[in-house]
């Protein structure tokens, strides 16, 4: 996909109204901190656009960044962070529920996992609720730098088996210092939105 232009069109909030638009989106979910910021920013060829959080989990919006005027890439919110409360947990879910279940235009769910770690109840959870709408996930397994290359399919299978991941589903391991898999990631965003 060649950057042409980059917009962040529209921050939804737990009782802003979604977008209404004709535009396909695919949408990126994951634990705070995972690095989710920073693969939106490397997507878009930016720097810092997306937020790079300095409070993880503070705040809590869906985020559509218009690309090229021809598609989105949704940001949804994170999750897993310690110092989030019931109340921010249960709106939390209902602005993700809103948007996984009344969105028509949604191609295809990222759900990221950091490479070094065994996923968490909460990875497990939002990987159920994914399939529970319909979707299949596709994995990327983020901070690929910080693995030894020797490690790297040990990991996929820890990550795999922690998930139970579905026969087929794709996993794409990806840094956002050296940038492996953004190409990759491009070409299954272009096949599943038909761009
Ligand atoms: P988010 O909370 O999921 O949006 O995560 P961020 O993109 O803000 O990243 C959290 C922290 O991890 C930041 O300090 C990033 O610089 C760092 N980080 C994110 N992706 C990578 C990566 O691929 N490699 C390395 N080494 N650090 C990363």
């Amino acid at each position: 996909m060649v950057i042409k232009s980059v917009n962040l069109e529209t921050v939804c909030g737990i009782t802003s109204r979604l977008p209404e638009h004709e535009k396909p989106e695919v949408a990126f979910a994951g634990k705070s901190n995972v690095g989710k910021s920073s693969l939106i920013n490397g997507l878009m060829n930016r720097k810092s656009y997306a937020r790079i959080s300095a409070t993880p989990g503070k705040t809590q919006t869906i985020n559509f960044y218009n690309i090229n005027d021809a598609m989105y890439l949704v940001d949804l919110p994170g999750y897993g962070y310690a110092k989030v409360s019931e109340k921010e947990k249960i709106q939390w879910g209902k602005l993700v529920e809103r948007y996984l279940h009344g969105s028509p235009r949604l191609k295809a769910v990222f759900l990221l996992i950091d490479i070094r770690h065994v996923p968490s109840a909460n990875d497990r959870m939002m990987y159920e609720w994914i399939l529970d709408k319909g979707f299949q996930p596709i994995m990327i397994l983020t901070k690929l730098d910080k693995l030894k290359r020797s490690q790297v399919q040990k990991q996929i299978k820890v990550v795999k088996e922690g998930l139970d991941l579905v026969p087929g589903t794709k996993v794409i391991p990806f840094s956002s210092v050296t940038k492996q898999g953004r190409d990759e990631i491009w070409e299954v965003i272009e096949a599943c939105t038909e761009l």
